[in-house]
């Protein structure tokens, strides 16, 4: 085919292909299933092991002991000891030192950490990329 000719070629198939681009952000941008992006944190199943904490390599997770604790278990009528109750925990990030490489999301045996599909985290206040998460 002469050149000419093929360049035509190509111009018509673009015509009628999907676009690969998006009108970010003036639509809602669609981040695939997989992408890794803010850390969430679910406090009612973390049992504060610091798993997380000792894999980060960019030392951005802190797991303290929440503030508020659930009540101490009232002793059982028979004498028996009581159940003890889960302690709560608290998870600190710094999301300006997360890479997002979900290391803390796989070694985590709770799922308390969870990679949302959430980027849009740039701000000029460096404060607030540092979030306490109850
Ligand atoms: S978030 Fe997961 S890995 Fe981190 S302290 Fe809690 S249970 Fe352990
Ligand atoms: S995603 Fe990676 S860098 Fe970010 S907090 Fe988890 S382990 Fe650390």
């Amino acid at each position: 085919m002469q050149k000419p000719a093929r360049a035509l070629f190509e111009v018509l198939g673009h015509l009628f292909k999907k676009k690969a681009t998006s009108n970010y952000p003036f639509e809602k941008a669609v981040v695939d299933a997989r992408f890794r992006g803010r850390i969430a944190f679910e406090s009612d199943t973390c049992i504060g092991c610091k798993m997380c904490v000792r894999v980060c390599p960019a030392k951005a997770i802190e797991i303290i002991l929440s503030a508020e604790q659930p009540p101490a278990p009232a002793p059982a009528a028979d004498g028996t000891a009581p159940v003890p109750v889960k302690k709560k925990f608290d998870c600190i990030m710094s999301l300006d030192r997360c890479i997002y490489c979900s290391q803390c999301v796989d070694v985590c045996p709770k799922k308390s950490l969870i990679s949302t599909q959430d980027f849009e985290l740039a701000h000029t206040d460096r404060k607030t990329l540092k979030r306490h998460y109850k």
